[in-house]
């Protein structure tokens, strides 16, 4: 029988918990045992009580046997560097490993070998959209990335007609439509905001046009921006002068910039500098999901707000953490999904060659398999 441990996750300010307990009930089902760490889900809204009576076994953080025995790990964020170094040869590891530039996790996923499942990697094809973890949780950082300038601006969102006066609508800028971009889109025009949007992929301009949104036209220049699988691929630093100097003006006129613009294991392009801040309306608010990815607006920082010429710059690259209940629930039916095909009779067998599980396997018995994604 497969044993799979939930782990608490030690990750600063992560909040989310990688199995909820319909997730354990779902693999107690399928015939595998599964051990929750004591108080994971708590941070989440499941508590050990409903984690039990879905079936699983609850273990106390202490008990280090519990990661020599594992056969596979869920988690959210990798885990710590003592716990990784209990697990015992050929554990698999599943979840948001940061593939991108993580040398220390690229060392101990080889010496204790390993096999790493990087969530990030899920090749986005229609069979894969179950599992998708990161587009559940780029509509999340979305959405409350467009509540958290709500509450942060010094004026409405919606127009208002009132005795005293009429209220004229916020006017709030997206950078990037993908998902996170487009949840943006839809949440700001629920609360009655005037949203503008600007992506280099051309689909992007129908879809905002459907949210009632405006596309911002990009620059009429040769060297077209491409694409591959769906994500953009970096833009010449021609083309972003050029669509650096049209996001001026509309910035100039934003209350709001909500930032999601990035390339998939690149740094994120820097389409607010210095000088376009100095143009914005004190009183303005910048939300940067990109921050973690080096932030698309300059001196944004993780976790921080830095009023800038009046502008509040606000890092927030955490955000799908800040709805941990929704959060871990789509998160645990994605990693869930994923696997379940390859469980028979309780025992959990990975197809190495099936696109999706080839797709993000990182390390197979820690060989690493896509040495390039480490590099960035
Ligand atoms: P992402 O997080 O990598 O990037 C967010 C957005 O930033 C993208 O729309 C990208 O075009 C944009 N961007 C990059 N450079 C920019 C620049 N200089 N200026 C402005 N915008 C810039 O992307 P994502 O949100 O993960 O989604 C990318 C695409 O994948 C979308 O088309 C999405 O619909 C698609 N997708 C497909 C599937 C599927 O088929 N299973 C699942 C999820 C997403």
């Amino acid at each position: 029988m497969t044993k799979i441990l939930i782990p608490i996750e030690t990750a600063s300010g992560e909040r989310r918990v990688s199995a909820t307990p319909s997730a354990v009930k779902k693999l107690k089902c399928l015939g595998c045992e599964v051990f929750v760490e004591s108080s994971a889900g708590e941070l989440s809204g499941f508590n050990d009580t409903l984690y039990k009576e879905s079936g699983g076994e609850i273990v106390s953080k202490s008990n280090i046997n519990i990661w020599e025995n594992a056969d596979v790990v869920f988690c959210v964020q990798p885990p710590s560097e003592s716990n990784l170094s209990k697990l015992k040869k050929g554990a698999i590891l599943l979840g948001l490993l940061n593939p991108y530039a993580n040398e220390k996790l690229q060392k101990t996923i080889t010496s204790k070998k390993i096999s790493a499942l990087s969530m990030e990697l899920l090749p986005r094809i229609s069979r894969a959209q179950s599992s998708d973890v990161l587009s559940s949780q780029a509509n999340i950082a979305g959405y409350k990335a467009v509540l958290l300038a709500a509450s942060e601006l010094d004026r409405y969102f919606p127009m208002l007609m009132t005795a005293a006066g009429t209220v004229q609508p916020a006017k709030v800028v997206v950078l990037g439509g993908g998902v996170a971009g487009l949840q943006a889109v839809a949440t700001a025009k629920r609360l009655g905001a005037i949203v503008f949007v600007s992506d280099i992929r051309p689909a992007v301009k129908e879809q905002v046009e459907s949210l009632g949104a405006r596309f911002i036209e990009l620059p009429e220049i040769d060297e077209k921006p491409g694409e591959s699988g769906g994500y953009a691929k970096a833009v010449t630093p021609e083309f972003l002068s050029k669509q650096k100097a049209t996001l001026t003006k509309y910035l100039s006129e934003a209350d709001v910039a909500v930032c999601t613009a990035q390339v998939l294991g690149k740094k994120a392009p820097v389409l607010i500098d210095s000088n376009m801040i100095e143009k914005m309306r004190p009183g303005a608010v910048v939300i940067d999901l990109a921050v973690s990815q080096g932030g698309n607006c300059e001196g944004t920082k993780s976790n921080e707000t830095i009023i800038r010429n009046g502008v509040k710059l606000i890092g927030a690259g955490e955000l799908p953490s800040s709805v941990p209940y929704d959060a871990s629930t789509l998160y645990a039916k994605n990693l869930t999904s994923l696997i379940t095909p390859f469980i028979k009779d309780g025992v959990i067998n990975l197809d190495k060659e099936d696109e999706l599980i080839s797709g993000c396997l990182l390390s197979n018995e820690g060989v690493i398999l896509q040495n390039k994604v480490f590099e960035n």
